[in-house]
């Protein structure tokens, strides 16, 4: 898939957040922390990484000042991420104040779901609307290998619990590694169509982080493997609505999707940010945009000042990352972007 060409040449400085591709972004993905209680295979190195300091982190008073600047400008939804969200303490009240933005229509959180039995219902309550949880297998011994540690009961306890809050619909991620967990694809999609309108599970293609070694497979084989046991039709796909590609289930009436960073990247279509919690923002998820947004708000930045290094930021987006040709691995650590 080809990189877009520069359509745009001068910046605008009022309307949609656009950058020089006329890519307008209307999504961003907060990470408030960078600390896991898992240490998933793919995603963390073995040895583990320092966490940030806390000071370092941007405070929620912080978080919601860039969230406002980003709605002024035309971002309609937030997702939280991490790390793990749910081991930041006082998320609901985040949550709170992040939904009494004007112009925030929808707060999502990708979680483990480890504690999210003890969150749903407060995190329901300030006005989180739906959650994605990430699960590659539902076989405990396989589960604790991937995860180092994790219990995938307490998984699906937490998303009952989602389920029973109404944080709807429930997306279930599952990264496909070569020889780890191809044999866990279509019990994932079996265990889940007991919920065929408010569960939808979405495979993902690994990506190479760092000295990650691990091996992805394809969408296009796991979808043809899935296609031997189950028929499924191909649902249309809504611009602007992230880049899973769909299907329905025809026996079932589920919808399962195939997410495909590596094979068929989808830059073209990219309207995210990505905040890191340490104030670092990213415009691609390849690479570190700079200033950092922590120091430049604690230096004492106005609004009209973030607003315009904001808009500057986006312009300065590169085309899309090259990490999917498979020539380098991404740089950075994905619990620290945040995925
Ligand atoms: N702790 C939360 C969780 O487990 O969902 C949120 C953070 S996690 C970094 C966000 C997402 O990134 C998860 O769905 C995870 O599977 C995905 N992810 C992590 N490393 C990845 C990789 N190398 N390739 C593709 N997805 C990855």
């Amino acid at each position: 898939m080809a990189l877009p060409p520069q359509v745009l040449n001068e910046q605008p400085t009022s309307g949609p957040l656009v950058d020089r591709f006329a890519r307008a972004h209307t999504y961003v993905r907060v990470s408030v922390t960078d600390r896991c209680n898992y240490r998933c295979v793919y995603c963390l190195p073995a040895t583990g990484v320092e966490w940030m300091a806390r000071a370092n982190l941007l405070t929620f008073e912080e978080i919601v000042r860039v969230v406002r600047c980003l709605a002024s400008m035309g971002v309609t939804g937030v997702r939280l991420t991490g790390g793990e969200p749910t081991v930041r303490r006082g998320l609901p009240d985040l949550v709170r104040e992040l939904a009494a933005i004007p112009g925030i229509l929808d707060i999502a959180m990708t979680t483990n779901a480890h504690h999210l039995a003890k969150h749903a219902e407060a995190l329901a309550s300030a006005g989180l609307n739906r959650i994605n949880v990430s699960l590659d297998t539902l076989d405990a011994e396989r589960f604790v290998s991937l995860t180092r540690g994790g219990n995938v009961e307490r998984v699906l306890a937490g998303i009952q619990a989602a389920l029973e809050q109404g944080l709807t619909p429930v997306k279930i991620n599952c990264v496909v590694v070569k020889g780890e967990n191809e044999q866990d694809v279509l019990p994932l999609i079996e265990y889940f169509s007991q919920w065929p309108d408010a569960v939808q599970v979405r495979f993902i293609e690994k990506m190479p982080f760092g000295e990650d070694t691990y091996t992805t497979v394809p969408s296009a084989t796991l979808r043809q493997r899935v296609q031997q046991t189950l028929q499924l039709e191909r649902v249309s796909r809504i611009a602007g609505r992230g880049p899973s590609v769909n299907w329905r289930v025809a026996s079932t009436g589920q919808t399962i999707g195939f997410i495909s960073p590596m094979t068929e990247h989808f830059c073209e279509q990219c309207n995210r940010l990505r905040l890191q919690a340490d104030g670092n923002l990213r415009t691609c998820l390849s690479r570190d945009d700079s200033p950092n947004l922590r120091d430049v708000l604690r230096a004492g930045m106005t609004d009209d000042a973030l607003a315009a290094l904001l808009r500057e930021m986006v312009w300065g987006k590169v085309a899309g990352h090259e990490a999917h040709t498979g020539k380098q691995n991404f740089e950075g650590v994905m619990t620290q972007i945040g995925g």
